[in-house]
């Protein structure tokens, strides 16, 4: 039904209900007309009449048009969908039952807290304006098949669903469902399993290929130049145990995945862990020319912890401190109690500090400030992921603050 045929429809709809009023102006006309009084009045009501007449003649027509619309919002006003909304609604994906004309039946509330409420009865155009997505549904709606296709979103936020169409009841009152589930996140995952692998590699064949190079040279013309020998093993052991750091930090990484989900069982004394780990880098510190120094509290602060984690992650913090903030001569550790339970780990430097873009991104496995000045420092990029990832499992925050030129603080929160 076009726009004119709607309008001319509303008007005959009015008119057919003020039928009587009609019929009083067509009598007024006739007497007018007899009685040879106002022309102009006889020319209004004659036109009204011809209206009516023209009217009467379009409305079954139009009726019958509007009856034969196979399925629109009246469907959905006759369809009995019993107890399926209620289901529906408990389901966690976005989906929408459709007429075989695209209008929309049914949106369940997955569909309406992610899209946003859609009024029923209007097509799903209005709503999927995606090409693709309009065509998986135009060829489900047309053949009866079963369609999937991946459609992203920009904006607001970038996101990736896994669209099915597909008819879903009998041939008589047929109806058709569109499916969206959110796969970002799994394809976040995906993307960030790859990239692992790729660094991962990355960085074991860079030593290898080193090693490779030096055993090839020590094998042919060095075979018997006893000061090539000389200079090239310490290189060769320096690469091994850069393999071997890095394997390391692989396991670790690996090994706290597996117990991601497991919290934890110990009771840990900071003071003491502290103390341990402090004497443990004081050979660096003092290579480093670095001075550590603690700041605790006479009582004996705990959390619930385990120990060897708790040892790695300020390991970690306090040896990053003193490589990369070596400048500043020294580092000072702050341990606090926290009301009413827990504690708080301030690690400072007093170095060049870290430009704000990195801030962010430094818990992301094998992200570095500088490549070669981590390398330089024997890092593997994996320090800062592995104390994200074991604090992540005692329920405790890391939280960075720097300020280039000045230092910066890694504080820990249990
Ligand atoms: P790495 O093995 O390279 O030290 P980490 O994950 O421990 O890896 O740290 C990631 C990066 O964060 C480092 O390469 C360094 O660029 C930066 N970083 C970490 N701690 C500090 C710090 N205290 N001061 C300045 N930069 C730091």
């Amino acid at each position: 039904m076009n726009r004119v045929e709607g309008i001319l429809s509303g008007i005959a709809s009015r008119m057919a209900a003020a039928w009587f009023v009609l019929l009083a102006t067509t009598a007024v006309a006739l007497l007018a007309l007899y009685d040879g009084a106002l022309p102009a009045l006889a020319v209004i009501s004659a036109w009204l009449i011809v209206c009516a007449a023209a009217i009467a003649a379009i409305r079954p027509r139009l009726a019958a048009e509007e009856e034969s619309v196979p399925d629109s919002l009246e469907t959905v006003l006759a369809f009995d969908f019993g107890d399926l909304p209620g289901l529906l609604d408990e389901i966690d994906l976005a989906i929408y039952l459709l007429a075989p004309d695209g209008t929309v039946l049914f949106q369940n509330r997955s569909a309406s807290d992610t899209f946003g409420k859609f009024p029923l009865g209007s097509h799903i155009s209005a709503r999927m304006r995606a090409p693709g997505v309009l065509d998986i549904i135009r060829d489900t709606l047309a053949n009866g098949r079963v369609n999937q296709i991946e459609y992203s979103e920009r904006l607001p936020s970038e996101r990736v669903y896994l669209v099915r169409s597909a008819p879903v009841s009998d041939a008589e009152k047929p109806v058709f469902m569109l499916v969206l589930r959110d796969v970002s996140e799994a394809r976040r995952i995906d993307r960030m399993r790859s990239d692992f692998v790729a660094n991962a590699s990355h960085e074991l064949r860079t030593p290898l290929a080193s090693l490779r190079g030096y055993i090839e040279t020590l094998q042919g013309p060095a075979k018997h130049d006893v000061k090539a020998q000389e200079r090239f093993l310490p290189i060769m052991l320096d690469q091994a145990t850069r393999m071997s750091r890095l394997v390391d930090d692989l396991m670790s990484l690996s090994r706290l995945e597996a117990k991601a989900h497991l919290p934890p069982d110990q009771t840990v004394t900071l003071n003491a862990l502290l103390g341990h780990v402090r004497d443990s880098l004081l050979p660096l510190a003092e290579d480093l020319e670095v001075s550590i120094h603690l700041f605790m509290p006479e009582e004996p602060v705990t959390v619930n912890g385990d120990k060897d984690e708790l040892v790695e992650v300020f390991e970690n913090l306090i040896e990053n401190a003193c490589k990369y903030g070596s400048e500043g001569g020294k580092v000072e550790v702050y341990l606090k109690p926290l009301s009413p339970s827990g504690a708080e780990v301030s690690v400072v430097d007093h170095g060049p500090g870290i430009p704000s873009e990195h801030v962010p991104r430094l818990t992301e496995r094998f992200y570095r400030v500088s490549v070669a000045d981590s390398r330089s420092k024997k890092g593997t990029g994996l320090g800062l992921a592995i104390v994200k990832h074991i604090l992540t499992r005692h329920r405790a925050r890391l939280s960075v603050k720097s300020e280039v030129g000045q230092g910066t603080t890694f504080t820990v929160r249990f």
